[in-house]
């Protein structure tokens, strides 16, 4: 094992006293730890909240302008080190190249919006409410806040976050997950080259014991979260109840309804691209496809064909286009759920269990699998496995296929395909779900639109980033004025009215 530990970002530096806790990072393509990653105690986590503390009392009050010019110059920062921070992601996560410039290009487009925050954090004006009275409205930070983040997007989500809590006047403190962290570190040295002033970003890694603290830490004024269903819930119960503002997004099911009109050759493409990419280890793959009368006989054989065709490998060896799963114990849990479905009674189209990687023995690599005929009954339909583990479910008719949707308890993504414009308004109308795509499978919005599901794919009542997030990060303070003339009325003890 190689000696490099990985270690937290504190008031604008590496923390360098020695932990009493570590946890293991892999390289998920061979198998190997490759470092080990402090754990912090609750007394580091004060630490960094008292820095970041400390840091708020002066980020709060500079300028709108020099704060966009930090941001900016970090945008131009992970611009120009998209590769190594790339790099980085596929070495601890697996994930191939391309996808991982793809996770840093989303990511650089909230930066990107979070330097507009000059128009996005405006107030409001009414002048004379009342005679010789004006009411205004002014946006002011929270003060210290903090995001707990997922493995599988280590760099974008916590950049779902950060850039607009900052740029808000926020102060900010990141629990990557401990199994790919070292994209904050990264990113935190990146803000600090950019100009960020020490403890106004602080990264601490870590466990439930870390987590815990910043839930119960009286400093912290809020918390965002993504990760597990499980977790989430426990983040916002435990959040709210130390009295602190709370988003937390969690697990999803996402449906991909499929018209016997589509065209068939893109839905195929598509279904294959969103289940399979990133081993499907993404919030908003897809893992239901439901194939509405005639198209599960089409649909089929062409998704087979595609399987059959997709090069799994090593992040980093050119031409992969899936890499392994996150580390061993995952991977045979979702190789599970295939036993499982075919105990259940789905038929294995595709059976990926028996993949080996030509010189990664080691590595926790599982091949593409896809079941025909998956019933909602079935634990593969039930449960979010986050592997590369596809179902297909066939329904009579359109209404039957929504039905299976809006019954869902998930309601992160779902897509629709098909050619006829009338189907798809019902379907935008209709559909319970936070996020829809409609001949497009992984409909994560623009920067500029917020991004969140509904029902248990999100505690809380604001989604991330664009508006939602400016509001998120910021409490919103109401002003009413008076500057009379020098002809001023006397004692009045009755209750002010607008005149
Ligand atoms: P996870 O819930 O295991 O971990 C998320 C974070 O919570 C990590 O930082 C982790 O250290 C921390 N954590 C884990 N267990 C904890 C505990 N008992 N107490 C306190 N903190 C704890 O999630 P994961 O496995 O890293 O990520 C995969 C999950 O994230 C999937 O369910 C996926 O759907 C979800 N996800 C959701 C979205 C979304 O936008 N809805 C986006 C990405 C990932």
């Amino acid at each position: 094992m190689a000696d490099t530990t990985i270690t937290h970002w504190i008031d604008g530096k590496p923390h360098e006293r020695a932990a009493e806790r570590h946890g293991e990072v892999f390289n998920p393509a061979t198998g190997e730890v490759q470092a080990r990653v402090a754990f912090a105690s609750p007394g580091v986590v004060d630490e960094a909240v008292e820095a970041a503390v400390r840091a708020a009392e002066t980020w709060r009050s500079v300028s709108i302008a020099r704060r966009t010019k930090i941001l900016f110059a970090f945008r131009q920062l992970v611009d120009k080190h998209q590769h190594e921070l790339a790099r980085m992601l596929t070495l601890e996560h697996g994930k191939v190249t391309a996808d991982a410039l793809g996770e840093v290009n989303r990511g650089l487009e909230v930066i990107e919006f979070a330097c507009g925050i000059a128009d996005l954090a405006k107030g409001e004006y009414s002048e004379n409410v009342s005679t010789e009275v004006d009411s205004y409205s002014i946006r002011q930070p929270l003060g210290v806040v903090a995001g707990i983040t997922p493995f599988n997007f280590p760099a974008m989500v916590p950049m779902w976050m950060y850039p607009i809590a900052l740029a808000c006047g926020n102060t900010f403190i990141l629990k990557p997950s401990e199994r790919d962290p070292s994209a904050a570190n990264f990113c935190a040295r990146l803000l600090a080259d950019a100009g960020l002033p020490p403890g106004v970003f602080n990264v601490v890694h870590g466990d439930k014991v870390c987590v815990d603290r910043l839930l119960e830490h009286p400093r912290v004024a809020a918390i965002s979260f993504v990760g597990s269903p499980p977790i989430a819930r426990y983040i916002y119960e435990t959040g709210t109840r130390h009295g602190k503002r709370v988003q937390a997004l969690g697990g999803a099911k996402n449906h991909m309804i499929v018209l016997p009109d589509a065209d068939m050759e893109l839905a195929a493409d598509a279904a294959v691209s969103a289940g399979y990419g990133s081993a499907g280890e993404r919030c908003m793959a897809i893992s239901v496809v439901v194939a509405v009368g005639s198209a599960a006989d089409k649909l089929v054989p062409l998704m087979k064909q595609r399987i059959a065709g997709l090069k799994i490998g090593d992040g980093l060896e050119p031409g992969s286009e899936m890499g392994p799963l996150i580390n061993r114990a995952h991977r045979d849990k979702v190789a599970g759920y295939v036993d499982r479905g075919i105990a259940e009674g789905a038929t294995l189209v595709a059976d990926g269990r028996g993949l080996s990687v030509a010189g990664r023995p080691g590595g926790f690599f599982l091949g593409p699998c896809l079941f025909d005929h998956v019933q909602p009954s079935m634990s593969i339909y039930q449960d979010e496995i986050f592997g590369p583990v596809l179902s297909m479910t066939r329904a009579a008719s359109y209404d039957e296929a929504i039905r299976l949707v809006n019954t869902n308890p998930y309601a992160n993504g779902v897509a629709l395909f098909t050619n006829d414009g009338g189907a798809a308004r019902k379907f935008q109308h209709e559909v319970e779900v936070g996020m829809v795509g409609i001949n497009v499978p992984i409909p994560v919005p623009m920067a500029y639109y917020s991004f969140g599901g509904w029902k248990a794919s999100l505690f809380g009542d604001h989604h991330i980033y664009g508006r939602d997030g400016v509001h998120f990060y910021t409490r919103t303070k109401a002003i009413t004025s008076r500057w009379p003339d020098p002809r001023h009325r006397g004692v009045d003890l009755g209750f002010p009215q607008n005149r």
